[in-house]
């Protein structure tokens, strides 16, 4: 398919931002339809590829950026790294997947495609897409340029047509550096310890599970983890990752835990923290930024670990990009607002 682009910068014409309209998104698309080299529907349709990047719905065939379970819906065949496809297997049961490692080219249809670290959990991965006349695309999928501690770092390409996420894509999202997190949870457990408290922390069960254990067992600490997390671990074991030493959690012996710390998802807290009569709890997440969110989440602790990009890193990844036009999924429409009102040509894909 011919592409009509030109290649010089495109700029917003004004410094202001537009008003919001979802309706009126697919008419402000900079380029004629036809000429895209995408198709957004719940998801991104690659012109002349016939593959789907990361579709909220099942398709024949599709490239799945991570194993987190609104990513792994069960494809005619999907397309992912090798330890995405672990994961994509474990939570779809279907077999049917091609295994492309980080920096391989790799044709679909009349499409060259890449994959390369996005730094968000274990395995996941960015997109670039060679177009017919040579543009290239990048999808990131759900990404972090900070370092975690157990992970690939993230890779930024330069591209033409950058479509990213913008989960924390207001300028309140700022979180601290991995040894700020670092020191933050090691406080909270000396704090439990000293008050002869259990401290239960909580990630999900994958990613944070695991970033956390990392960290944990890294400061020497015993640490007791629910077996849902330990699964995944193996996971990352089987990969190359090394946590040392820890324990599956059994609640069957309280008084075994003692001096432990427990590491559960937040999903099963009341499961875990019933047997248990003298705890605090920590939950990890990005929204610890929110004033708020300690108590809707009920925890006695928020501590902002994320495996997200905060919004620092979300210019960062435009500024290193210099991508032409930017289009960002998931998150509100405010971050395509905010770089429009920095004169870059950008659009948000409503789900
Ligand atoms: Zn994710």
């Amino acid at each position: 398919m011919a592409l009509s682009s030109p290649l010089s910068p495109r700029r917003a014409s004004t410094g202001r931002a537009r008003a919001y309209r979802p309706e009126a998104v697919l008419a402000q698309l900079p380029l004629p339809l036809d000429d895209l080299p995408f198709r957004y529907e719940r998801g991104m349709h690659l012109s002349g590829a016939d593959l789907w990047l990361d579709p909220h719905t099942r398709r024949p065939v599709a490239y799945v950026s991570h194993g987190h379970s609104d990513h792994c819906l069960p494809h005619g065949q999907a397309v992912a790294t090798p330890a995405t496809a672990e994961f994509y297997r474990l939570r779809t049961k279907r077999l049917a997947v091609t295994e492309l490692p980080f920096n391989q080219p790799h044709r679909v249809g009349d499409r060259e495609i890449e994959l390369f670290p996005a730094g968000h959990v274990l395995g996941a991965s960015q997109v670039s897409v060679i177009t017919s006349d040579g543009r290239r695309l990048v999808y990131t999928g759900d990404f972090k340029l900070r370092q975690a501690p157990c992970l690939d770092a993230a890779e930024v390409r330069e591209c033409d047509v950058l479509v990213m996420e913008c989960t924390f894509g207001h300028p309140r999202y700022c979180f601290p550096s991995l040894e700020e997190v670092d020191a933050q949870l090691c406080a909270f457990v000396e704090r439990c310890f000293e008050q002869n408290l259990i401290p239960v922390v909580m990630g999900y069960i994958l990613g944070k599970g695991q970033e956390a254990l990392c960290l944990l067992t890294r400061a020497g600490y015993s640490v007791a983890v629910h077996d849902t997390i330990v699964r995944v671990a193996q996971v990352y074991e089987r990969q190359g990752v090394s946590f040392g030493a820890y324990d599956t959690l059994n609640l069957a012996s309280v008084e075994a835990l003692r001096g432990k710390v427990v590491l559960c998802p937040p999903h099963l807290r009341k499961e875990v923290t019933a047997p248990l009569t003298r705890y605090r709890t920590a939950m990890l997440t990005g929204w610890a930024i929110d004033p708020s969110a300690r108590y809707r989440y009920g925890v006695h602790e928020m501590i902002a670990l994320s495996d997200h990009a905060d919004f620092p890193e979300l210019m960062e990844y435009v500024e290193r990009a210099k991508p032409k036009v930017v289009y960002t999924v998931h998150g509100g429409p405010g971050f395509a607002t905010h770089l429009r009102d920095q004169g870059i040509e950008a659009y948000h894909l409503a789900d």
